[in-house]
């Protein structure tokens, strides 16, 4: 049967590899939000498992639940002002941790989303608003580097071997399942500061 707009996901509540629903939903998604944020000029990037999945897997990583993209916090109030556009495109606009992250869900009913993580620009660093664990050097988005996945181009760092060594260890393109980490810190000319 599979999940729709009109229902939950279907792994609702359980660990398990994503169904080709959710998998659909998720890819979907992704693209509309990428039309919407050139629409309304707001550059972002594919980051983390998200990243690693297009990079490594062509594709989703079956045990990601969501889809992570970066943004510097600029466009944040942009970002918040498009909430009715969103829904009545049918997808829906969760602000409600704005202070650091924004999310678009499949809908009102299914839980599949996109997170949309923000970034303040300091110097040459990208400091997270959610984590500082998350910084990253400027230079990975100045300029934005693209990566092709489902026959679409997406907006990506622009050196991604070093950028996903950066961020998940120099041996990344080793799955190791259900692990997501180490998500190293790097914010002084390559050097890691932990
Ligand atoms: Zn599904």
């Amino acid at each position: 049967m599979g999940c729709t707009k009109e229902t939950r996901m279907c792994t609702w509540g359980k660990i398990a590899p994503l169904e080709s629903c959710c998998i659909e939903h998720l890819k979907v998604l992704t693209q509309y939000t990428h039309n919407l944020f050139q629409e309304y000029a707001i550059p972002y990037w594919i980051d983390f498992g998200s990243l690693l999945g297009m990079y490594r897997e062509k594709g989703i990583i079956v045990h990601d639940t969501d889809v992570d993209l970066g943004v510097e916090v600029k466009y944040n109030n942009k970002i918040s002002s498009l909430a009715a556009r969103i829904e009545a495109d049918g997808y829906l606009l969760d602000s409600s941790n704005s202070e650091f992250v924004q999310r678009i869900y499949v809908s009102k009913k299914n839980q599949l989303h996109l997170d949309i993580f923000l970034y303040q620009k300091n110097g040459h660093i990208l400091e997270s608003r959610f984590k500082a664990a998350h910084d990253f050097l400027y230079e990975y988005i100045a300029p934005l580097g693209k990566i092709e996945c489902w026959g679409h181009e997406f907006f990506a760092p622009n050196d991604i071997t070093r950028f996903l060594a950066m961020r998940y260890g120099p041996d990344y393109m080793t799955p190791r399942k259900h692990y997501k980490g180490p998500v190293r810190r790097e914010t002084h000319d390559g050097e890691d500061l932990i």
